[in-house]
């Protein structure tokens, strides 16, 4: 519980709610950071144990610093958002690979015993997702590469540091491959927020504002998994501290299949509203279908993310509400404009 631990993009959404996890865990040797000013982070930990450090890691001396006698590194730093960000923005997106090739080369000098590396679905071949109906991706589905433009490319070439770094010098890291987190306390305006987020909103804001209409990126026939942040996180712990996934590239993800269409059907009855649907066809919208396959996951850990979508939507949802109530009143709400 002494040992140090160092996450990176502390001030994000997943970041934000390791921090969380691990301080409820009883770790008091903690090192948050992020490039965001601190007040701006989403959710902050000030109790005694935890130092909150407001540092750009794409920098080879910030990453120096942190990780002294640190024992565990997570790093959940990167410049990235839904598809409206991702497709738009691919040399910011890209340019996170400066963060991590920076981050594992400190970790590794420092004697870092264990590296969490969080790699996405946007890793993938985006030639096996043309059809909403596209078989489930298996952790081999990534090569051949064809990943996302942008994005999905610096997710592997990190992820290949990653591997090298374990097979070149004998350091420990870990790779999850997450799918669609979401939950509260997850960007949820802006222009990064990503698809369950922007409908519950969407829906929030038609039922506010008495104009029942919403606009669907795409046809809505688009399928994905959503991950509730609370699996993620228990996933990130469960895949660090297990060595028969050392430089392993693994699913973490639900592999409960959702349309976009049936995701805006759930947020309408949560609630309690039925909107006109328009769909922007020009819009961002991404690969036609992704799913997680669990078998590996199932395999080696006898676990897998389980959440119902339905339920862990009904948190975001109202506490989105609550954010949407928060702004209206004047107060200060997540939100990252940090572009
Ligand atoms: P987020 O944007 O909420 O958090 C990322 C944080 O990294 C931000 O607070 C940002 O300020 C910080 N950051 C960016 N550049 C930095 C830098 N140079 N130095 C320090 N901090 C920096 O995103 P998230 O949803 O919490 O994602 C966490 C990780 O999980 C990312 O690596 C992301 O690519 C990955 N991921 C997320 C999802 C998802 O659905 N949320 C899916 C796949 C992969």
């Amino acid at each position: 519980m002494d040992e140090k631990i160092v996450v990176a993009g502390a001030g994000g959404f997943i970041g934000g709610a390791l921090v969380q996890r691990l301080v409820s865990q009883g770790y008091r040797n903690i090192v948050a950071v992020d490039r965001k000013p601190i007040p701006e982070w989403y959710q902050r930990s000030e109790v005694p144990g935890v130092e909150s450090l407001c540092l750009d890691l794409s920098e080879e001396s910030a990453c120096k610093q942190v990780v002294v006698n640190a024992a565990e590194v997570y790093n959940l730093a990167a410049d990235m958002g839904g598809m409206g960000f991702i497709e738009r923005f691919r040399v910011q997106c890209l340019r996170s690979i400066l963060i991590n090739t920076h981050l594992i080369e400190a970790s590794y000098r420092a004697g870092v015993r264990r590296y969490f590396f969080s790699s996405s679905a946007c890793a993938y071949n985006t030639e096996l997702q043309k059809v909403p109906t596209a078989k489930a991706l298996k952790e081999s589905d990534a090569y051949p590469a064809m990943a996302e433009r942008g994005y999905g490319w610096e997710k592997l070439v990190s992820e290949m540091f990653c591997q090298e770094y374990w097979a070149e010098r004998g350091m420990k890291t870990f790779i999850a491959r997450f799918h669609n987190v979401y939950g509260p306390w997850g960007t949820w305006d802006g222009g990064r927020e990503k698809a369950p987020a922007a409908i519950c909103r969407k829906v929030i804001e038609a039922k506010d504002t008495g104009k029942h209409d919403i606009t669907i990126w795409g046809d809505g026939e688009q399928t994905r998994s959503f991950m509730f942040v609370d699996d993620c996180i228990d996933g990130i712990d469960r895949i660090t501290h297990c060595d028969d996934l050392i430089a392993t590239p693994i699913n973490l993800g639900s592999s409960e299949l959702w349309s976009i269409n049936n995701l805006v059907g759930l947020a309408e009855k949560i609630g309690g509203v039925k909107l006109t649907r328009h769909y922007d066809l020009n819009a961002p919208r991404g690969v036609a279908g992704r799913n997680s396959d669990n078998t590996f996951i199932k395999k080696v850990l006898n676990w897998e993310p389980s959440i119902p979508f339905a339920e862990g939507l009904a948190k975001t949802y109202a506490w989105i509400e609550s954010q949407y109530a928060a702004r209206k009143a004047g107060a200060k709400t997540v939100r990252d404009d940090h572009h």
